[in-house]
């Protein structure tokens, strides 16, 4: 394949080299051919075209690194365009975080210099003007039946459609309504412009499909101007060949509006309003991820009934949601990557999304010390109110990164759960009478603990042995098992720790007339108050680190402010899920 991966400006995103598939194999083809060889252009223009009608989840990601990253490999370009034609649905907050999130993932709708962001809404004269040519044309009608008539006369899959009484009606007839639908003469659903194609046609989509309707409602972008809107169906062709995309890559319940994708745009070409080569439609299959949903609608309810706080809740698949919980966009990157593109559906299990971050954030998360559910242990031998300083790397294999700075004290901080009063068996962490170290600090030997009057433990003791301090000579007379992360009492820093955890409990929640709504984790967030090493007091919103043991995490972008940390976990160290 003739791979051309020079990169053209049209994204600052690092991906890895590219694995072929049908549609990389599709656009060989085109360029061996010359297909797409037009003066001054590039022979690759592709185009992600939401509906601000809400947030994009992981899904929109896997579109957007599909059609930015072919436009970046073959030195193309790829638009960021608003299909924005249901006005009632669509808001100026769903185009920004859009564009946002677009940003985010590191791609770029400007290329060399030039601004490729559109907007259906910016062609409706244009998509007009192509309606009241197919009127003179013969190929479109005003319909005037009822919405009830309208849809028993189309047919179904087993039965043909019915012609309209209407179909007939003169050109210069329909196009007086046309025009007076325009004028505002109409209630919506009065009239409404249909293709003239074939009523009997086994796809329904070429039974006279509708092409503008009246509605008399304001638009985020077009105010007041117009009370007729284009249909999706007939907008985006046109919005394709308006903008000279070559590939048109959408998912698969698109495949059977391509017939009509291709209807629209040859009589257009034909009225002289686009010249050949025109765009072609092509379909992929969507990303299903395992333990999520990705429809707008159902996210939507998640956030209108409180189940999460908002679409950017970091339990949430949309891509804010995601970005808060920690997730880079490398990491989504090299995902939409790994998962390829194919033609048939398929599931993508959730920890490959895991594994991803864990792949990211491993050679770069610098490390550092939290303990998540503190217990106090005791140093009894420890001088009184001194405190010692300790130094460990901030990342295991790049020491040039330098070293992180704490102290060890008289009180520190261990997890509870490394200590058992009564030790299982192959148990190495303290009980009383074993020897332990203290991860950059000292060998401690355990000698009991103290319980509240119902029995649980309050606090461990241990003496420590003076000659033990880890980096020192004297440490290497010590062997133990047991290696365990602490905070020194005196210094550590009190932070929120969020642990996050898969959204639902089932792994395909709505597959199979599930309802989704029953399948949620109820332990999907749990809030812990835990110490931290006293660095972090100035760790800065969105940074992201890796808590030795817990594993990464990010300081939350919302919450979190300089001085007093709000951690989230991304993902643990190791794939535990169900295990
Ligand atoms: P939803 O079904 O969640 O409402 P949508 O398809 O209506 O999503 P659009 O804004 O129309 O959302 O989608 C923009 C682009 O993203 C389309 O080209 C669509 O095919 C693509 N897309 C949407 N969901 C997925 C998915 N799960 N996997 C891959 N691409 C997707
Ligand atoms: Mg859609």
């Amino acid at each position: 394949m003739s791979n051309d991966t020079k990169n053209n400006g049209n994204t600052n995103a690092t991906s890895p080299a590219p694995v072929s598939n049908f549609l990389r194999a599709i656009i060989d083809n085109d360029q061996t051919a010359g297909k797409y060889a037009r003066d001054g252009m590039p022979t690759v223009i592709t185009r992600f075209p939401p509906e601000p009608n809400g947030y994009l989840h992981i899904g929109h990601a896997k579109s957007i690194c599909l059609n930015f990253g072919l436009a970046r490999d073959y030195a193309g370009r790829c638009h960021l365009r608003f299909d924005d034609t249901n006005p009632e649905k669509e808001d100026q907050e769903y185009v920004d975080t859009i564009m946002d999130s677009v940003k985010w993932l590191g791609f770029d709708w400007n290329n060399n210099g030039v601004e490729h962001l559109h907007y259906a809404s910016d062609y409706f004269d244009r998509l007009y003007e192509i309606a009241e040519y197919l009127i003179g044309a013969g190929l479109a009608y005003v319909d005037s039946q009822s919405a009830a008539d309208m849809a028993t006369n189309r047919g179904d899959f087993s039965r043909p459609g019915v012609n309209s009484p209407f179909r007939d009606r003169a050109p210069a007839e329909s196009l007086d309504l046309l025009r007076r639908m325009k004028a505002g003469e109409f209630k919506d659903g009065e009239h409404i412009l249909r293709a003239k194609i074939d009523m009997a046609s086994p796809n329904m989509n070429l039974r006279d499909p509708a092409i503008y309707r009246i509605r008399h409602a304001h638009h985020h972008r077009t105010g007041d101007n117009w009370c007729i809107y284009p249909m999706y169906d007939y907008t985006h062709p046109l919005s394709d060949a308006i903008e000279n995309i070559t590939h048109s890559i959408c998912t698969l319940e698109f495949q059977d509006h391509r017939p009509f994708y291709d209807w629209i745009i040859e009589r257009a070409a034909e009225g002289g309003f686009f010249k050949k080569p025109v765009p072609q439609q092509y379909e992929f299959a969507r990303l299903n991820l395992t333990y999520v949903v990705t429809s707008k609608r159902k996210l939507r309810q998640l956030v209108e009934q409180n189940i999460v706080n908002g679409w950017d809740d970091p339990r949430m698949p949309t891509i804010v949601g995601i970005r808060r919980r920690g997730y880079t966009p490398e990491s989504l990157q090299l995902f939409c990557e790994r998962i390829g593109v194919t033609r048939s559906d398929g599931w993508i299990d959730y920890s490959t999304l895991e594994g991803c971050l864990r792949e990211d954030l491993d050679p770069k998360a610098p490390r550092a010390t939290a303990v998540l559910r503190p217990l106090k242990l005791i140093i009894d031998n420890f001088p009184e109110s001194e405190n010692i300083a300790c130094t460990a790397p901030i990342h295991p294999h790049h020491p040039e990164l330098g070293n992180r700075e704490f102290t060890i004290g008289k009180e520190l901080w261990i997890e509870q759960e490394d200590f058992m009063e009564e030790p299982v068996k192959g148990y190495f962490r303290l009980f009383p009478g074993n020897k332990v170290r203290l991860r950059y600090g000292y060998v401690v030997e355990c000698t009991g603990c103290d319980k509240d009057e119902n029995g649980n433990v309050i606090a461990v003791h241990c003496n420590y042995f003076a000659d033990s301090k880890s980096g020192t000579e004297g440490s290497a007379n010590y062997k133990v098992k047991g290696n365990l992360h602490w905070v020194n009492a005196a210094d550590a820093l009190e932070a929120e720790v969020r642990l996050y955890d898969r959204l639902f409990t089932d792994a395909n929640p709505d597959a199979g007339g599930k309802d989704f709504m029953t399948l949620l984790n109820p332990n999907a967030l749990e809030v812990v108050r835990a110490y931290v090493e006293p660095g972090l007091a100035t760790i800065t919103p969105d940074t992201r680190l890796q808590f030795e043991r817990h594993g990464y995490f990010v300081a939350d972008r919302v919450d979190s402010v300089v001085g007093k940390p709000v951690f989230n976990r991304v993902t643990t160290l190791k794939d535990s899920w169900g295990k």
